[in-house]
């Protein structure tokens, strides 16, 4: 995963450096290739997790659940999200690319207010979420956090 974050980093210098040369709709294109890119990839990693453990009983981003979550467990009502470092902004190393901090800035801001929305209107509704950071998944520990809140799950 921390070649995949230096990935997305490489990628994110790359974008600034086009940045002049594209309109703004061509940006946006080019930014959500990218973060559907790294999204993908971290969703596989829970995915092959929960099908190798036999864990059962969840859907992948559900469009009757507010905010349409990574995966939701509908029995235990538990939304998760497996966010990505960078366009979270995890405290633990989520930096911001040396040119145009400010557009960044601006975005993950963006990413952060829609986040919190979220998962707001979902404990509202009586759903619970727990998150799972794109470093988290460089060990088991994600896994025990998230069977800790399911009924039938030994890590
Ligand atoms: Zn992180």
């Amino acid at each position: 995963m921390q070649r995949n974050l230096l990935e997305q980093s490489v990628l994110s210098g790359l974008i600034n450096d086009m940045a002049d040369s594209l309109s703004k709709r061509d940006r946006s294109a080019l930014m959500a290739r990218v973060k559907g890119k790294g999204n993908r990839s971290t969703e596989k990693v829970v995915e092959k997790t929960l099908k190798a453990l036999g864990i059962k009983g969840w859907q992948k981003h559900p469009k009757n659940v507010f905010g349409k979550p990574d995966f939701y467990f509908k029995r235990e009502r538990l939304a998760l999200f497996v966010d990505g470092c960078f366009w979270h902004a995890c405290p633990h190393c989520g930096r911001l690319p040396k040119s145009r901090p400010l557009f960044w800035l601006t975005k993950i801001h963006g990413n952060r207010r829609r986040d919190y929305r979220v998962r707001r209107t979902l404990r509202k509704e009586g759903i619970q979420t727990i998150r799972i950071w794109e470093h988290e998944l460089n060990n088991a520990q994600w896994l025990k956090r998230l069977c800790s809140r399911l009924r039938d799950c030994r890590p």
